[in-house]
């Protein structure tokens, strides 16, 4: 089966400005005109075409940039959001209802896991987390009143891979959606077209990779973005997240160059990754033969964009981590700094920030030592380089 390939999907939307500009205009406008009573009351009631009611349901300049991410994950629809944070929970809030059960991975980023463990129980849905690389887990979690399963392609911080195909007969079989975040991995995997219901992103990481702002998106059919801004219960209509139209414009453009940049910091990442491994240290990459994912990731990813730009490294205590981090940011490595996808490379300890919420018993359970260093490599041109100071510091530092 040829594989899909969400470069070329996007480059196949090509959005002009009403005076043919090449890029779509700016629309400023909280709200829209309509020629004729009537039609206000039609696209009340979500039955025209091509006419805008208020920005808080649709924005000309968000419609363009939900066409391009629809294209790239291959689904009808899309809606794009103020944050991370609100296409999940939106999305969440959409498919439970008072009484009802998610099933989730315990590995997931820290403020899903916050607004799983500790908010959305005031709400009357239970939620149980499980390791979703063990299906048999996933499988024996789901009850009768099981309405999502959730999980991420790849894990934050160990990398671990979701069989997305296999989850979604889980989530078939017990009557349930399967909801993937992707924000690790846009392009290289398509977890719609594996079988996810919905694919939610941070687009803070990334699909934008500047770090100038946070931003969110929900990918799925047509009926389920259609529910979500229904004007008498859509979640993301009624709760109003909505992503402003000038930073959706300045996405839009950046989505463009997604996929080299996704080549890249791939390059750069596995690069980084095959020395750590040389040197004998504790190193995870999923482009590693030596990951326990590989296979599956191999089996699921498409072509051309790499193993991503993610990796980790062991260094055993809190305080040797951030030794070692501070003498990289010092030496211009990059940054210390939690989030991922930007330009220049990041580097946090997981488990003192964004994993932090999640409770320490989970991080044993997922194997995740409290020293581990999460680097989101950059897009550096001299990677070689990069590498000599980083091994420079590993020797002062006594590591190797
Ligand atoms: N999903 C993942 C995997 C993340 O890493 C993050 C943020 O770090 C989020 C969601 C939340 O996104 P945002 O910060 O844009 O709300």
């Amino acid at each position: 089966m040829k594989k899909f390939n969400p470069a070329l999907a996007i480059s196949s939307v090509q959005e002009l400005s009403l005076e043919r500009g090449v890029n779509p205009s700016i629309n400023d406008s909280a709200t829209f005109t309509f020629p004729f009573g009537q039609t206000m009351t039609d696209t009340f009631h979500g039955e025209t075409e091509g006419y805008f009611l208020y920005s808080r349901h649709w924005n000309p300049s968000a419609f363009a940039l939900c066409k391009s991410l629809a294209a790239m994950e291959g689904t009808e629809a899309a809606w794009v959001t103020g944050s991370g944070m609100a296409a999940i929970t939106c999305a969440l809030l959409q498919c439970v209802q008072k009484g009802d059960h998610i099933v989730a991975s315990m590995t997931v980023y820290g403020g899903t896991f916050a607004f799983l463990s500790n908010y959305i129980e005031r709400f009357g849905v239970e939620v149980t987390f499980v390791d979703t690389t063990n299906l048999q887990m996933v499988k024996d979690a789901c009850r009768p009143n099981t309405k999502v399963i959730y999980t991420e392609t790849m894990s934050n911080p160990l990398l671990r891979i979701s069989n997305i195909a296999e989850l979604r007969k889980i989530a078939d079989h017990a009557g349930a959606k399967l909801i993937v975040d992707n924000t690790f991995s846009p392009m290289i995997f398509s977890p719609y077209k594996l079988g996810a219901h919905i694919v939610v992103y941070s687009m803070t990481k990334f699909i934008n990779g500047k770090n100038d702002c946070v931003a969110g998106a929900i990918c799925a059919d047509a009926d389920f973005i259609n529910s979500l801004i229904n004007v008498n219960n859509g979640t993301a209509m009624l709760l109003g997240p909505v992503l402003d139209s000038f930073r959706a414009t300045s996405i839009l453009k950046n989505l463009y160059t997604l996929h080299i940049r996704m080549q890249q910091h791939s390059k750069n990442a596995m690069f980084l990754a095959e020395k750590f491994q040389k040197l004998g240290m504790k190193v995870t990459y999923t482009g590693l033969p030596s990951h326990i994912d590989h296979k599956l990731m191999k089996e699921q990813m498409n072509d051309q964009f790499g193993f991503g730009g993610m990796i980790a490294i062991d260094l055993g205590t809190a305080e040797k981590a951030n030794k070692f981090m501070e003498a990289m940011q010092n030496k211009g490595i990059g940054f210390l700094a939690v989030s991922l996808g930007y330009f220049r490379t990041l580097f946090s300890c997981s488990g003192k920030s964004t994993s932090s919420e999640v409770p320490e018993e989970y991080q044993k359970e997922m194997g995740m030592s409290e020293g581990l260093v999460r680097f989101s490599v950059g897009l550096d041109s001299d990677i070689e380089n990069t590498y000599d100071i980083i091994h420079a510091i590993l020797k002062e530092q006594n590591i190797i």
